[in-house]
């Protein structure tokens, strides 16, 4: 049985880097092309898995290069791929332009990640999990049918997007960025408590802030570092939040001790990130995290 199930959306990434990103109706050229793995719920699933929980993937590959790309970066760091399934459509694509700044525009293209339903097998393995983990890369009605399915659900709600209170009454940790946080509450954090029990709000550099119904607000500084490359800085922070959740030996409802601790990791895991490049290739491994944390 999984500790932490992901349902989410597995992409290939092609980086290209360019001075500028193009205005409407321009090209440019790229100095060079990177093509890795990535996609939310897959960077996520490997952020979990490497944070040491036993994790699960519930996702949909192509028959193709790139699905057998992410299989592969994603059995190496120890992801159980049973509930992943092969279909006939494309694998997910992403087309990331970055500029000289570091600003970047992506594209994504979901093809297979929109054929994502929850299977039987996918939908007991959500039911058993201690933790449920999903993004919005993938069909409303998939995170839907995971968020009623499961015990403990986190919702990391990006790509930003408008929800539905029938989708955020099974949420019971919302996890956001400040751009997703008002997309789903409006311009006061505090108002996303109208809308789910518990959120942890991302601040880049500046860490996160934890929101409860029942305590004060709580503020987790962020780890001063050298940033080397920002991409799968937000996925880290929640495969990490979710996996020290699992992992934690305590029994009963999640509190905010449980909360903070798996904040105080996750900013941790995502600082060491953000000072090496790529998505899968810069999530850190558990003893690198703890050798920090320590
Ligand atoms: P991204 O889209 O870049 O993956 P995001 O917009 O989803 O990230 P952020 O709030 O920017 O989310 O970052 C998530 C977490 O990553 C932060 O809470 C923090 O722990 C860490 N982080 C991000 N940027 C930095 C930084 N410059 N220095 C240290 N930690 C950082």
């Amino acid at each position: 049985m999984a500790d932490v199930v992901v349902v989410g959306s597995a992409n290939v990434d092609l980086v290209l880097p360019v001075q500028r990103i193009p205005r409407p109706g321009e090209t440019v050229l790229a100095s060079g092309l990177t093509r890795g793995p990535g996609g939310k719920g897959a960077n996520q699933a490997v952020a979990s898995a490497r944070a040491g929980a036993a994790t699960a993937f519930v996702a949909a590959l192509g028959k193709d290069d790139g699905g057998a790309l992410l299989r592969e970066a994603l059995s190496g760091s120890g992801v159980d791929l049973s509930l992943v399934s092969s279909v006939d459509a494309p694998t997910g694509t992403a087309i990331i332009t970055v500029d000289a700044a570091g600003e970047n525009a992506i594209t994504v293209a979901p093809s297979a990640n929109a054929t994502l339903t929850l299977s039987e097998a996918a939908r007991t393995a959500v039911r058993e999990a201690k933790i449920v983990l999903s993004q919005l890369e993938i069909p409303f009605g998939t995170v839907q049918a995971a968020a009623e399915a499961s015990g403990y659900f986190i919702l990391n709600a990006a790509p930003a997007a408008e929800l539905s209170d029938e989708l955020l009454g099974h949420v019971d940790l919302l996890v956001v960025n400040e751009t997703e946080a008002e997309a789903v509450g409006g311009p006061k954090l505090a108002s996303l408590l109208d809308r789910v029990p518990a959120a942890v709000v991302t601040l880049g550099a500046e860490g996160a802030v934890i929101l409860t119904r029942t305590a004060d607000e709580i503020r987790v500084p962020g780890v001063r570092v050298e940033v080397v490359d920002t991409t799968a800085a937000g996925d880290t922070f929640c495969g990490v939040l979710a996996a020290t959740l699992a992992t934690s030996s305590r029994t009963g409802p999640v509190t905010e001790s449980d909360l903070t601790n798996a904040v105080r990791r996750a900013n941790v895991a995502a600082s060491l990130s953000v000072q090496a490049a790529g998505a899968i290739p810069s999530v850190p491994h558990g003893d690198a995290i703890d050798a920090r944390c320590a």
